[in-house]
């Protein structure tokens, strides 16, 4: 197992040395608008301890994060007057993961409409921070 990289792009932003659309914080956990939305309200929960992925976390931090990805679930479903809301978590390249901070994905899903793909475009900040709104509204 590759060891946790401190210089990663989620600990910049946990460190407060890059910008993000912040929907939620606690003594534990971050929740922030994922830049390249597969769907409208795409946002991405992550611990503030250090771990490369679900891989090497350790379970209490596991344990104090997961009310909150459901917390989040619940305030995107809510928001975005979804049918189904897709969580989802990658670990390692092979699965698709390009971050090395464990995150877990929180997509707001509507019948018939597919994903965009993963790690696409780049959204307008000023639309994340609207839809933040939205979803600080149903937390
Ligand atoms: P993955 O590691 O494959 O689970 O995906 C990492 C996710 O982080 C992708 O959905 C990216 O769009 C997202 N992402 C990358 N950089 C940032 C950033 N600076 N702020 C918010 N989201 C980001």
């Amino acid at each position: 197992m590759t060891a946790y990289d401190p210089d990663n792009i989620f600990a910049k932003i946990l460190a407060g040395d890059i910008p993000s659309v912040k929907l939620y914080e606690d003594e534990d956990t971050l929740a922030f608008m994922d830049v390249m939305p597969q769907a409208p309200g795409h946002l991405l929960v992550i611990p503030k301890a250090g771990s490369r992925n679900l891989l090497d976390a350790d379970p209490a931090v596991l344990s104090k994060l997961m009310p909150v990805v459901q917390k989040l679930a619940n305030a995107a479903q809510e928001a975005f007057d979804a049918d189904g809301v897709f969580v989802a978590q990658f670990n390692e390249p092979a699965a698709g993961q390009t971050v090395f901070h464990l995150h877990f994905h929180v997509i707001p899903r509507h019948d018939g409409v597919p994903l965009k793909p993963h790690a696409g475009g780049m959204a307008d900040v000023d639309m994340l921070k609207a839809q933040a709104e939205k979803i600080k509204a149903a937390l």
